[in-house]
């Protein structure tokens, strides 16, 4: 039996990992859960899956899991915050650590797990983007399997030779081709897109998300996050990562080869996928996702990216190739916006000109250790909140 920590289990990806847990009893042992705020939700998983552990976010929340789960799971030890999150995620008894949760908030219990040489099904962009180089220097260090989780990385990682270890010369890749569905504003006129809602930007077009990875699909700052993601996982320099639209997302990504191959992974776009393929490594189980019908799709289009409409994917390669604490500014001024504009404060647009002016005002420094990622996260949440302020003056 494989033991299992779930940070972030009542959000989309936690809950869809529970969805594949459960076709496989006997396999796996869910040994934590954590949750933040949706107390109902978590206190129905541990009736279900009866975890040593259950971490939420507060005291008060704490108060209220203890309440509701007396009875339904009287054995599970209820912890709250930071520190208890990265308790779960380096248990000794614990194999696998999927990393689910959402933001920078995810980080360090992310690099827990990495630490303590865990098998890290890693949902958590954000851990990458912000700290790329430290959490990839623990994973070298403690020996960590890290399996990526997010569609575009799980697919890269399906198409690159097994073993790859991080030397795209020494296998023969020219490209990493990330696709993207262009989200729900792809056809939409540039002059609507200052008025769009927070539920117009929500509603994807093929993936059912939380709502901060959902704007981030709207402004295409996901596929720019996804760009520093696989810089980092598969060691890539950002002229090697190419951004392709293909409405339909059932490429989930493809590696160019030297020789013109160009390998790929389809599947309809359900995440249930690639968390199957990462509980399951090295074996492949079942993931509950209907059988691909390609005759159904008809067609698959692709577009080239149009960087006017999406300024926020352009950012993203800027961070990226300026290095250093921009990735982790880029990604807290982002945080910021994307909450005010979920909060309507701020304006669509204005998102990627609050990213920018992050960018711009935050001088550059070296990220050495997690002291200094969290200094860049801290400098560009205030750059942001300070660029959100004046735009509303
Ligand atoms: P979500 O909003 O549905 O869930 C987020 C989870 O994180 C919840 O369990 C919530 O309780 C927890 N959480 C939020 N803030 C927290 C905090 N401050 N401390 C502790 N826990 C906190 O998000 P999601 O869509 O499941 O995405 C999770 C991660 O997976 C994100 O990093 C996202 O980019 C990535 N991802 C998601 C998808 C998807 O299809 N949903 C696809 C690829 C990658
Ligand atoms: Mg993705």
């Amino acid at each position: 039996m494989k033991s299992l920590t779930i940070l972030g289990a009542t959000g989309s990806i936690g809950v869809s990992t529970l969805d594949v847990v459960a076709l496989h009893p006997g396999r796996y042992r869910v040994v934590a859960l954590t949750g933040n705020s949706r107390v109902d939700i978590l206190a129905d998983q541990c009736a279900r899956f009866q975890p040593a552990y259950a971490v939420v976010g507060t005291g008060e929340a704490a108060a209220r899991l203890r309440a509701q789960i007396e009875k339904s799971s009287p054995t599970t030890e209820i912890l709250h915050g930071p520190e208890a999150l990265a308790q779960v995620a380096s248990l000794p008894e614990v194999d696998a650590v999927m990393a689910a949760i959402v933001g920078a908030a995810g980080l360090p219990s992310a690099l827990a797990a990495a630490r303590a040489g865990k098998q890290v099904l890693l949902a958590n962009k954000e851990a990458l983007v912000t700290a790329g180089a430290v959490f990839m220097a623990e994973v070298a260090r403690s020996g960590a399997i890290l399996l990526p989780i997010d569609s575009e990385h799980n697919a890269v990682f399906q198409s690159l030779p097994r073993g790859y270890a991080g030397d795209m010369g020494s296998v023969g890749v020219r490209r990493v081709l990330l696709t993207a569905s262009g989200g729900p504003f792809r056809n939409r006129a540039v002059a609507e897109l200052e008025h769009v809602t927070p539920d117009q930007a929500c509603a994807h077009p093929n993936w059912s998300m939380g709502r901060k990875i959902s704007v981030d699909s709207a402004t295409m700052m996901n596929k720019g996050l996804e760009v520093i993601e696989a810089h980092w996982l598969f060691n890539a320099p950002a002229d090697r990562i190419e951004v392709v639209i293909h409405p339909q997302s059932v490429i989930h990504s493809m590696v160019d080869y030297l020789d013109g191959s160009v390998i790929a992974q389809l599947g309809n776009p359900d995440m249930r996928t690639p968390i199957a393929y990462a509980l399951g490594w090295p074996e492949r189980i079942e993931s509950g996702v209907a059988p691909l019908d390609l005759c159904r799709f008809g067609r698959l289009d692709f577009e080239a990216p149009d960087l006017d409409r999406f300024p926020c994917l352009g950012l993203a390669y800027r961070a990226l190739r300026q290095g250093g604490n921009a990735p982790a500014v880029l990604n807290a001024a982002n945080e910021v916006a994307v909450a005010a504009f979920l909060d309507q404060r701020l304006r669509f647009t204005r998102i990627a000109s609050v990213i920018a002016d992050a960018l711009d005002r935050v001088p550059s420094t070296a990220i050495r250790d997690l002291a200094d990622v969290l200094a860049a996260d801290e400098a560009g949440r205030r750059a942001a909140t300070a660029a959100i302020a004046r735009l509303a003056a």
